[in-house]
């Protein structure tokens, strides 16, 4: 079991009672008390903290961090010793310290203090926040070799997410003796996978603008998204690649939907920077790590084309029209950790069409389509329209884009100004215009907009563009962006388990999650 560990990090002993009873409240397994964090830190405020957080019934971490590492106040070295040694006077569960202190002058009084306690274990640690250590292996033998019985963490900066691994296999070779996590942005998989590989523990903050070190989820975060307490060593994880994805909806209706579903799936968010270089490396590292448990990703900008090349270097099964749209925004991992490559969006968004106007794909042909864009969206529409055989024109303001779509899937071109001429059953908006917070605009003058027409817009933020707003007004069919969306994840979901998605969830979640961004 790993111990969802919750820092205590109030600046006087009201505030951190206040942070206990929040953690205990949250569903925290364990405290941090961050005495660095107190002003006026002396033995009498030490010991009333540490009495009111052992009534919690939690087991108690106190750390008292060094200023180089991490620590909050500039304290002297003896008085931060002085502090260790009285909590494992008062009785602490674990106190937290520095290795390189601990090598110099803390070892021997500290490992005085717990030979005549019973109760009290100790945490080595070391922290880099500027990047990772470069001798990770070292570190560890030289901290259980400095204290065989002592539980071993570091704590650094992944620049970028590859420099998770380096924590993951130490994580793999050690268990439970360890913990490993990554801080920064690119490191928060670190904090969910630790659950998996059995780390001693991983740290959660107690409420928003709480966080003591960069990247960590709130444990509400932990607990209901990511389901942190279901993780054990045969969760299967699931994510989206992309820069940025902060933002992306995938991690709450995925997740929303393996839990509904009980399946013991967990999807992550995956910040993957840089170009195919890096994007090949991440994978090369997941395949390389089964034991990681990674069966599938979402791929999302700016990746789509590095996960085609991806797979196609490998000589991998990839869905054909995928290969024609030139995208792949969906890898499966399978068996002996082969990745195989899909497209759902263009499907997502027949879907979407089809299920709106109650009709068959097959229903579509002949079918006159305008679409507005020539993008990566528009790309994989187009190939699912000609695909079933729609007449299909493209508009776009860069001309030079139409054209080469329109030869790519034998349609007809214009520049995105002659749309005043449109003449089309269905209208698809696959440009940015109308997205937030360009809210009050639309690639189509409301003019041009006919009550036996479909208007379907791709954009889902917001909700109702303006386009759909208008093409209501007249008396149109519409489909939203969001339909597309919950297409499409729909199609992941078969794909990374095999079962059809529960869709209620997926439209309850998707729109819930649309409504707050806007
Ligand atoms: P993209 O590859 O960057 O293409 C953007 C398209 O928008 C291009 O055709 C571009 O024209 C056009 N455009 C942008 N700004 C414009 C402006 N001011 N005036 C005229 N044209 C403009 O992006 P994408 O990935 O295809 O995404 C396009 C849209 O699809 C976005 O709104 C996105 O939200 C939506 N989308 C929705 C889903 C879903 O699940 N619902 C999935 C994917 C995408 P130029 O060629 O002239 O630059």
């Amino acid at each position: 079991m790993t111990y969802l560990a919750v820092p205590i990090s109030g600046k006087d002993l009201e505030s951190c009672k206040k942070q206990i009873a929040a953690a205990v409240k949250a569903g925290a397994g364990m405290l941090e008390l961050r005495t660095d964090y107190i002003e006026g830190l002396n033995v009498d405020k030490l010991r009333e903290l540490v009495e009111f957080a052992k009534q919690t019934a939690l087991p108690i971490i106190v750390t008292c961090r060094d200023s180089n590492q991490g620590g909050q106040n500039i304290l002297p070295s003896e008085f931060r010793k002085k502090i260790l040694i009285e909590a494992v006077k008062l009785g602490a569960d674990l106190i937290d310290c520095e290795y390189s202190n601990f090598i110099k002058d803390f070892g021997e009084p500290i490992k005085k203090a717990l030979a005549e306690s019973k109760k009290t274990k100790l945490i080595l640690s070391e922290h880099n926040f500027n990047g990772p250590f470069e001798n990770l292996n070292i570190i560890y033998d030289d901290m259980f070799t400095a204290y065989p019985q002592a539980i071993v963490k570091t704590a650094y900066k992944a620049n970028h997410i590859n420099d998770c691994f380096a924590a993951f296999d130490i994580l793999k070779k050690y268990g439970n003796k360890t913990i490993a996590i990554c801080m920064g942005q690119a490191g928060i998989i670190s904090r969910i996978i630790a659950a998996k590989l059995s780390a001693f523990l991983t740290f959660a903050s107690g409420g928003e603008n709480q966080e003591t070190a960069a990247g960590q989820l709130t444990i509400e975060q932990m607990k209901n998204q990511f389901r942190f307490e279901t993780i054990n060593n045969d969760t299967d994880f699931f994510g989206v690649i992309g820069e940025p994805v902060e933002h992306s909806i995938g991690p709450v209706v995925h997740n929303a939907c393996f839990a509904a579903e009980n399946l013991n799936k967990i999807y992550l968010p995956l910040l993957v920077s840089g170009s195919q270089l890096e994007f090949n490396q991440f994978l090369d590292n997941i395949t390389a790590r089964p034991w990681l448990g990674f069966r599938g990703f979402s791929v999302t900008l700016p990746h789509k084309t590095s996960a085609l090349e991806y797979a196609q270097g490998k000589g991998e099964y990839i869905e054909p029209l995928a290969v024609k749209i030139g995208a792949v925004n969906t890898l499966v991992i399978g068996l002996n950790e082969r990745i195989t490559g899909y497209n759902t969006d263009y499907a997502g968004a027949l879907d979407a069409l089809t299920n709106s106007l109650g009709i068959t794909k097959k229903q579509l042909l002949n079918k006159t389509a305008a679409v507005l864009g020539a993008g990566g969206a528009a790309r994989a529409i187009i190939a699912g329209l000609s695909d079933v055989r729609a007449k299909i024109t493209i508009y776009n303001r860069t001309v030079s884009k139409a054209q080469g779509l329109a030869t790519d899937f034998g349609c007809h071109w214009a520049e995105l100004k002659e749309i005043e001429k449109l003449d089309a059953q269905i209208v698809i908006n696959c440009t940015s215009i109308g997205m937030y917070p360009n809210n009050d605009t639309s690639p189509v003058p409301a003019k041009c907009l006919k009550k036996d027409m479909v208007i379907f817009d791709t954009i889902y933020n917001p909700l109702e563009t303006l386009l759909l707003k208008q093409a209501k007004q007249a008396g149109a069919k519409t489909v939203s962006g969001a339909e597309m969306f919950i297409n499409q994840a729909a199609e992941q979901f078969k794909l990374f388990t095999h079962k059809n998605c529960p869709m209620e969830i997926l439209r309850e979640t998707t729109f819930e999650s649309l409504r707050n961004k806007t």
